[in-house]
This record gives C-alpha cells, sequence and structure tokens, in this order.
C-alpha cells in the first residue's frame, strides 16, 4: 500500500536528498507464534478481529531501541482530529512512528505504549495505512528544504486560520471568465490588499469556523 505514493514526487524527492527517511515495518515479523498471527477475536464477544497487543508493542519497542526519543503516534478515529497546527507541530520531531490499524481496531491496551491518538477526519476508513500517509505527506512537507519555495507554505490555506484566496493562471480569458483586472495590473499592493480581501471572504463562506476563537489553530 505504502509502495508507490512513497516513491513519487514530494517524499521521493525528500528521501532521496536524504531530508526524510520512511521505514515499513511489519507487525508479523513481531509475533512469536507459528501462525505469526496479529489479530483475534474480541472478548466479550461482538462482531469483527482486534489487532493484539503484543505484535504491536513489540514494534515499537523494536523502533526504539534505535530511536528512543521517538514520538509514537496511533491512527484511530477516535483520535484528536489532524490540522495544520498539529503538522507543524510533528515537523519539528526528529522520529515519529505511526501504528496502523484494521479490522475493528486495536486492543486498547496499545494505549499505554502510545504518545498521541490521532484522527484523519470524523469518518471511518478501513485501516490506519492512508491516514498515515496522509500525516506522513502533510508533515514532510513542512521540513525545512523539502519544499523549493519555503515561503509559499505561509501563505496557504489554515495558516492565519484562513484559506487561501483564488489563484489563477493563463489564459487570461477562458469562455468569458476573466482573471480579475488587479491581479495583472503588477500593483504588488494593491495585489497584497485583494488576496487578503478575497481569502477573508472565502473563510467566511466555506469555514467560518475557522475565524472563529475556539477553532484557531495559530495565534
Ligand atoms: N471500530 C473502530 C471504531 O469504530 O472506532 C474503527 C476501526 S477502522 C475500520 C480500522 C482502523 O482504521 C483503525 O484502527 C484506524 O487505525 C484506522 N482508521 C479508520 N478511520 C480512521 C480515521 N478517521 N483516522 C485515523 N485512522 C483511522
Amino acid at each position: 500500500m505504502f509502495k508507490s505514493p512513497f516513491a513519487e514526487s514530494i517524499l521521493k524527492r525528500a528521501q532521496d536528498q536524504g531530508l526524510l527517511n520512511i521505514n515499513l515495518h511489519d507487525l508479523r515479523k513481531y509475533t512469536v507464534d507459528k501462525h505469526r498471527k496479529t489479530d483475534d477475536y474480541p472478548f466479550g464477544g461482538g462482531v469483527g478481529l482486534i489487532m493484539n497487543v503484543d505484535p504491536i508493542v513489540r514494534a515499537i519497542e523494536a523502533v526504539k531501541e534505535t530511536k528512543p526519543s521517538a514520538r509514537s503516534i496511533l491512527l484511530s478515529p477516535r483520535g484528536k482530529v489532524f490540522n495544520q497546527k498539529m503538522a507543524w507541530e510533528l515537523s519539528r520531531e526528529e522520529n515519529l512512528i505511526f501504528v496502523c490499524g484494521r479490522y475493528e481496531g486495536v486492543d486498547e491496551r496499545v494505549l499505554n505504549f502510545i504518545d498521541d491518538t490521532i484522527s484523519i477526519g470524523d469518518y471511518v476508513m478501513a485501516g490506519g495505512e492512508i491516514p498515515a500517509m496522509v500525516l506522513i505527506e502533510s508533515i514532510s512537507r513542512l521540513i525545512p528544504n523539502v519544499i523549493g519555495d519555503e515561503s509559499s507554505l505561509l501563505e496557504e490555506s489554515f495558516e492565519s486560520n484562513r484559506l487561501e484566496y483564488p489563484q489563477f493562471t493563463r489564459p487570461r480569458e477562458f469562455r468569458g471568465l476573466k482573471v480579475p483586472e488587479v491581479l495583472l495590473s503588477g500593483h504588488h499592493k494593491k495585489i497584497q490588499d485583494w488576496q487578503l480581501k478575497e481569502s477573508l471572504k472565502k473563510t467566511k463562506e466555506i469555514r467560518p469556523d475557522l475565524l472563529s476563537k475556539k477553532a484557531r489553530q495559530t495565534d
């Protein structure tokens, strides 16, 4: 599941340049029984299978042998909902461990070996792999030198608690739809004012919650 997303574009370049190192760990390697089982039926009954605590904890401990300060993150719909502020915070960590659940989730005792539980949103995925990829991509692009022009990061959606202003490229007119005149004016100050106004307008229209004090990611 991980191979192709990690072998393309920004994530590939970052790894090639030594800015980022991604290692995959197969939980079966950390089993001790002959069937290499990583899941079992839930105590107390119920549908589906639960991932065993022991292979997950052995895998975390194996990684921590060489990276003792690695921060371990469990992907779960019961976690804190991921946002850009959390992406910035995690981008400053030296090592991260992402634990991906499957089936009905993981044995609750895994939480004793986890630093944070993170959700990618209020919906249920089949496994933690894609959620882990979502975190890895958004965190990696914030690591210094991963993105060519880092100033562009600060103008993006969610920075300053706003959505980004509308952007245009050639042609100047498409089927009667014209690029706003101000963007062609070359007047830097007027362009900046327009972008701020449009950014606030979009945020008010689509995500007014970002403007309320409670939802603010940055201050
Ligand atoms: N039974 C669980 C529940 O109701 O909370 C859902 C389990 S889900 C089918 C299987 C795995 O997918 C989870 O253990 C978790 O690792 C991952 N997953 C599913 N939705 C997720 C989300 N929104 N954010 C992060 N991980 C998620």
